[in-house]
This record gives C-alpha cells, structure tokens and sequence, in this order.
C-alpha cells in the first residue's frame, strides 16, 4: 500500500516515510492510496484477541511495508499494563441497554491522546530506521495542554529521540503544568513561554521553516519532526479502538455480528472521528457518526450547511481540547468523500486559508448528510450533562466527554433511533477536577482547595481512585523552571542540543 498527497495525487510513498515527514511537501496531508477491506468473519475473530492482536489486525493492514517483528515490538512497548492500569488498555463501561462509554484515557496521561502517542515514538524511530535515516530526531511540541503531557510520556527514554516542549506561561491548567514541569525522562525539555498558545505556536513553526537553522541541526546530526495529529502514525492506531469496541459488544453479547453501531465522539481536529470513519470504510458496520462539538461549533455548522467558516469568536471553554476553529483532519475525510479529487480538496484548504471558508458541492454535502449527526453543547449544558450522568448513573464524566453525552441526548430525542451506540470519552474526570467537581457540587465545593485536595474529593464523589500518575504528582520535584520570551525559543533548542 502507497500512501499519497490530499493535495497531489502523483506523490506516492511509503507508510514508513509519511510517517517520518508527517506533512507532504505542498501542504497535503497522506492517505492511503485504497481502504484495506475486512469481513465480519475477520471481525469476529477478535473477540478472544487481547489488544495487542486486535492492534496487529489493524496497524498490519495499514502499514504494509512494516515487517510483523517491527509491528508487534512497535504494540508490545507502547501498551502495557504499566501504563494503562487496565488490562484491557480500552475498556467498555455499560452505562444502560443502548449506550456505552469508551473509555480512552487509563493511559500516563489520562487523556486518549496516549492511545496514539504511546505507539508514536515506536513506529517513528521504526520508519527512520526503514528509511535509511541515521540522524536523530528531535520533536518539537507547542501544546494547550493534553498533546505535550501525552509527547512528553510517550517520548521519554525512547533512543534515538529528543523531545523540546513549549506550553504558554497562562494557558494551562495546574494539573497540566505540574504534570509537565515535573517530567521525568533523559531526552526531554520544557519551557514556559510568555504569551498565549498561538505565541507558542508561532514560535514553532518558525523554527520549523527556518531553513539555516536546519542546516545547523543537520550538521550536528539533527533533524526536526512534529508530532502533531496530521502525522498518519498518529491516526492509523486510534482506528484500533472501533474495532476493539465492537468486539467487545459481541463477547459481552450486547450485539450479533453485523449488527450496526452509532458513534458519538467529541471532537476537535477531527482525528478521532476520522479514525472511526475508516474503521466503518473497512468494514465496521456503523449507521450514524454523531459529531459532538462544544460552543466553537464550526464542524456542527459545516456538517449541517456544507460550508466551513471559522470566522467566528474563539471561545475559550470547560472542555480545552475541542477549542479549535481549523479541524485539519478534515481535508483527509474530504478527500476520501470528493472521489479523491486533489485539485479542488486543494482549492477548498487555499479558500479556507485565504477567506477562512470554503463550501464543499452538493454531492459531498448529501454523503455527509446521510453518515453524520451533528450538534453542539454550551457550558451549562455540558455541566447539566456531568451531573445529570452522575445523579441517575453514578458515573462520572469529564467536561470532553460530557459534551459528547449532552449531544448524544439530543440526538436520541431528535431521531429517536435506539441504536447501540459507543460514546468515546477522551478523558479522565481526574484531569478537570475543578470543572467536574463545579459541576457535581457547585462552585463553592472547590473554594479555595488545592488540586490534591480536589483529587481527593473528586474520588470521594465518584467513588474512583485517582490515577497514579496524578497523585504521584503531590511529591515529584518540578524539574523545568525556564520560562522564556517568544524569541529566545530557538535558543532553548540549542542549549538543548548542546549546539551553537
Ligand atoms: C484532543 C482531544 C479531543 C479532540 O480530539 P480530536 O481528535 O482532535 O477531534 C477530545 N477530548 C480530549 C480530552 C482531547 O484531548
């Protein structure tokens, strides 16, 4: 299998080098050239498969010119035991006859974010050596928060690898500040930047573009690569999880084999969500992909009308990691739907560049129409829903996943369609105890109360343990105090490196 450009057709490489470059030349993203195809018979098969085999059944099929070797040390050393506190890495919660929740987030970071970069790194350091490449790499993360905790874990103590990453001074969470500035690893950095996360940003990208300092790197035996969520090694392992869902609802007998599943799944840049759709191109039997946004809701808005625009306020909201106005995932599902056409896939993402919006044609509208469901929910709904699920079920979500429950409800009122349907929840309640916590006992439950004190109440109310990695937070040492200007980003790498 070949993987080619959204953006131009005629190029064509390996998984191993998408992998490694991340981003096509010209600004498209790859995809594979076919959809591998599987049977039901195949999918049954799973059933007795552990996670490992059922991440076997999907990664070989995608990543073809991966040897089994390669693959399965690839799976072996990103989900383990120790680092999911699960044995099954993703479990199925059963929350009454129709839905269920998967739960993606018992991994180091307790965001579903270490579900791919767990196995990043692997498959990264994999394709570098598959390509020839003997220079070490360095990644570069600017993050809001859950993607340079879950890098930095998934990064750490890998050989051949160095991590740097940026996180704007004001702009995250002290669970997510702590988790990153008490890191631990022999390969990694991270620094503070003064100013928000588009400063951060910013800063990041002009390393990535300044060619002489590339040439600097090269001669030290660098060489620079994101681990961003357009990079295909990012997305192919969270098209594992559908399968393992539905395997899971057939061992539980909660469905016969063939039977059609709803998907319902929070989403920002659209990984998440695409993966699903892949899995249902292969053969998964899916009736509705429900696409749950929070108020920056310009995919509810595409999906309903066919025209993209994010040319609306930002709003910065309880559920941090769906505030995104560019979902660039999307361009790949795009793709998939205009029968592969490059050329106005490309006119579509220079349109949204230049004017911020684009409308897709009426065909591909009436295809999204048919497959997807779309909505939205605003803060008080998304709280409403954490306590409403916590009231009648005693289950307790986090604010991401609550946005995808609080739609989920309006779907089934407004459709009023029974079907099984696996809600993805993304993240641990743990990770936004004060929202979660706000949201079960008002704002006065949280007053004045460290994060370790929050911890503790929010396991008291939910009858949860905290996380490991969470509460062995209260005695790690911060490690990483350097808070520096937008300009001196550049020199943090270097110091870094060790190189002037
Ligand atoms: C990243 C993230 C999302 C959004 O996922 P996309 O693949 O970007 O759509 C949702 N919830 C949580 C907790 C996340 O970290």
């Amino acid at each position: 299998m070949q993987y080619q450009s959204t953006r131009n057709k005629s190029v064509k490489v390996t998984s191993a080098e998408a992998i490694k470059t991340g981003l096509s030349s010209e600004g498209g993203l790859f995809v594979p050239d076919s959809i591998p195809s599987v049977t039901l018979e195949d999918i049954n098969s799973l059933v007795g498969k552990d996670y490992h085999e059922r991440a076997y059944f999907v990664l070989s099929r995608f990543l073809t010119d991966f040897s089994e070797d390669e693959l399965r040390t690839c799976i072996n050393a990103a989900y383990t035991k120790e680092k999911f506190e699960t044995d099954t890495i993703a479990p199925l919660y059963k929350l009454n006859d129709s839905a269920y929740f998967l739960e993606l987030w018992h991994g180091p970071t307790c965001a579903f974010k270490d579900m791919a970069l767990q196995i990043l790194p692997h498959l990264l350091t994999t394709s570098m050596k598959k390509t020839n490449e003997d220079k070490e790499i360095v990644i570069l993360v600017a993050t809001s928060g859950d993607t340079g905790k879950a890098a930095l874990e998934g990064f750490k103590d890998v050989s051949g690898t160095r991590i740097v990453v940026f996180y704007p001074d004001n702009g995250v969470s002290e669970i997510q500040k702590l988790q990153m500035v008490t890191q631990d690893g022999n390969n990694v950095s991270v620094a503070a930047v003064k100013g928000n996360f588009d400063d951060a940003q910013s800063g990041v990208k002009k390393i990535f573009t300044d060619d002489e300092y590339k040439t600097l790197l090269s001669n030290n035996h660098f060489k620079l690569s994101s681990a961003n969520s357009i990079n295909w090694g990012r997305l192919v392992p969270q098209i594992v999880y559908y399968f393992s869902a539905y395997a899971d609802l057939l061992k539980n007998g909660e469905i016969k084999l063939g039977d059609k599943i709803n998907v319902v799944v929070p989403t920002g840049n659209f990984g998440n969500i695409l993966a699903s759709y892949y899995a249902y191109r292969m053969g998964l039997p899916v009736n509705k992909f429900i696409c749950a946004s929070n108020e920056n809701n310009v995919l509810t808005d595409f999906i309903r009308t066919g025209t993209y625009d994010k040319n609306r306020p930002f709003h910065a909201t309880i559920s941090p990691s769906m505030d995104i106005l560019i979902s660039s995932n999307l361009e790949r599902f795009l793709f998939h739907l205009n029968g592969e056409n490059d050329k106005t896939v490309s006119e579509w993402m220079t349109s949204l560049s230049e004017n911020g919006k684009y409308s897709v044609s009426p065909d591909v509208k009436s295809q999204i129409e048919k497959l997807f469901w779309a909505d939205c929910a605003n803060e008080t709904e998304t709280m409403e829903a954490i306590r409403s699920c916590s009231d009648k079920y005693g289950y307790v979500m986090d604010t991401h996943t609550a946005v995808a429950k609080s739609v989920y409800d309006k779907y089934t009122k407004a459709a009023g369609d029974g079907t099984k349907t696996v809600i993805a929840s993304t993240a641990s309640p743990f990770k936004f105890n004060q929202s979660v916590l706000i949201a079960l006992g008002g704002h006065n439950a949280v007053a004045g109360k460290d994060e370790f004190t929050l911890l503790e109440e929010l396991s008291q109310k939910s009858d949860m343990s905290i996380p490991k990695s969470l509460a062995m937070l209260k005695n790690k040492s911060r490690v990483f105090d350097i808070v520096c200007e937008k300009n001196q980003m550049q020199q943090i790498v270097s110091d870094f490196l060790k190189i002037d």
